[in-house]
């Protein structure tokens, strides 16, 4: 069964939807530094990160996200070169999603803020549990006992077939951050 998940930024000037399908989608925390480093850029840790410093991602196919209202709110940045694009608001810097710089790739980190749940309850029952937390060794204070300390090789396989799925099924358009080959909007290179 699949669910429609609204989506809306901290102050609700963007807005859209994301499908959530079974076996379409992983729900994971991500402690890198660049996650975390984004959050700092967005000058916005406290509504971003968890206690830990993790970063909570919804990953899915760009097919399936859709942003409705406040296009002219976004923005995005590449930390770093050849790194992922992290797209944001503006009006209240916070983080929609992630994508790799290449609009043939079926991929789309959501982030887990942007996503509207009634409650913990409901957010458990559509997404489940988060199954899988990377790149540990980077946590603020200690590791979490559950987390891998760098990307688990044993996820990989898992990664490989959801991405083979989608360029089987061209599940990387349309999305709402590209138009045909290129991103909505100017990238903003750090590095
Ligand atoms: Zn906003
Ligand atoms: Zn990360």
């Amino acid at each position: 069964m699949s669910n429609i998940v609204k989506l809306a930024c901290l102050c609700g000037q963007v807005t859209g939807r994301v499908k959530v399908i079974p076996k379409s989608f992983f729900h994971v925390h991500c402690l890198c530094c660049d996650c975390q480093n984004f959050a700092s850029h967005l000058n916005n840790e406290e509504n971003i990160l968890n206690k830990y410093g993790a970063s909570e991602l919804f990953q899915t196919y760009p097919d399936l996200m859709e942003i409705t209202e406040g296009q002219s709110k976004i923005s995005a940045v590449q930390l770093k070169h050849k790194g992922l694009y992290r797209w944001h608001t503006t009006c209240c810097n916070m983080p929609l999603a992630n994508t790799m710089s290449s609009s043939k790739i079926p991929f789309v980190g959501v982030s887990v803020k942007f996503m509207k749940f009634a409650n913990e309850d409901e957010k458990m029952e559509i997404l489940g549990p988060v199954t899988m937390k990377a790149f540990g060794k980077h946590s603020i204070g200690e590791m979490p006992k559950d987390a891998h300390a760098k990307f688990p090789i044993s996820f990989m396989p898992k990664i490989l077939g959801f991405m083979l799925k989608g360029m089987l099924m061209k599940k990387n358009n349309p999305s709402p951050f590209f138009s045909g080959k290129e991103p909505v909007v100017k990238i903003n290179v750090l590095f």
